[in-house]
C-alpha cells in the first residue's frame, strides 16, 4: 500500500511539470544549433578542391569536377554514402567555402541500402528543404515554427 502511494505521489508530481514529449512524426524536435544531421549542399559554392573527401575518416564522399569555359572547375557528381557516414562533422569544418553543412535533418530510415547513396540532387534538395526554399513535409517543429 506504501508502495502504491509512493507511485501515485511522483505521477501526480509530474503533472505539474512542462511536457517534453513530442507528438512525432508531426511535430519535429528543435535541435541545438550545433546538432550534426544530415548534409545539405550548394553546389555553386564548391571549388572541388577534395579535402572534404580526403579527410573524411571513412572515406564516404566521392565527388568529381570538370574545367568549364571559365577556366575554373565546377562539382558534376557528389555523393555520399550514408551507410557509413558517421555524421562526425570534418567535411564541413574543412571545407573552405562552406559548400558542404551538416543540417539538423536525422530521418533517413529506408528498407534499402542502396537507398543510402545520396548525390549532389537529393544533397542540393535537402539544402533548400532546410532552407525553407521548397516545402518541407509541411510538418512543424517543437514551438510551433515550420
Ligand atoms: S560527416 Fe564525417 S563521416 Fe560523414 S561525410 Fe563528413 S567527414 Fe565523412
Ligand atoms: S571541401 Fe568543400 S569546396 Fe572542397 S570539394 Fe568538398 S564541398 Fe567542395
Amino acid at each position: 500500500m506504501f508502495g502504491f502511494l509512493k507511485g501515485l505521489k511522483i505521477t501526480f508530481a509530474q503533472l505539474a511539470h512542462k511536457k517534453v514529449t513530442l507528438q512525432y512524426p508531426d511535430v519535429m524536435p528543435n535541435w541545438g544549433e550545433r546538432y550534426r544531421g544530415v548534409h545539405k549542399f550548394y553546389a555553386e559554392k564548391c571549388i572541388v578542391c577534395n579535402q572534404c573527401a580526403r579527410i573524411c575518416p571513412t572515406s564516404c564522399i566521392s565527388l568529381s569536377g570538370s574545367k568549364r569555359e571559365d577556366k575554373k572547375l565546377h562539382i558534376d557528381t557528389y555523393d555520399i554514402n550514408f551507410e557509413i557516414c558517421i555524421l562526425c562533422d570534418l567535411c564541413t569544418e574543412v571545407c573552405p567555402t562552406e559548400a558542404i553543412q551538416m543540417t539538423d535533418r536525422f530521418e533517413l530510415a529506408t528498407y534499402s541500402r542502396v537507398d543510402l547513396y545520396k548525390n549532389i540532387y537529393w544533397l542540393d534538395e535537402n539544402a533548400r528543404k532546410h532552407d525553407g526554399i521548397i516545402e518541407s513535409e509541411g510538418r512543424t517543429h517543437a514551438g510551433g515554427e515550420k
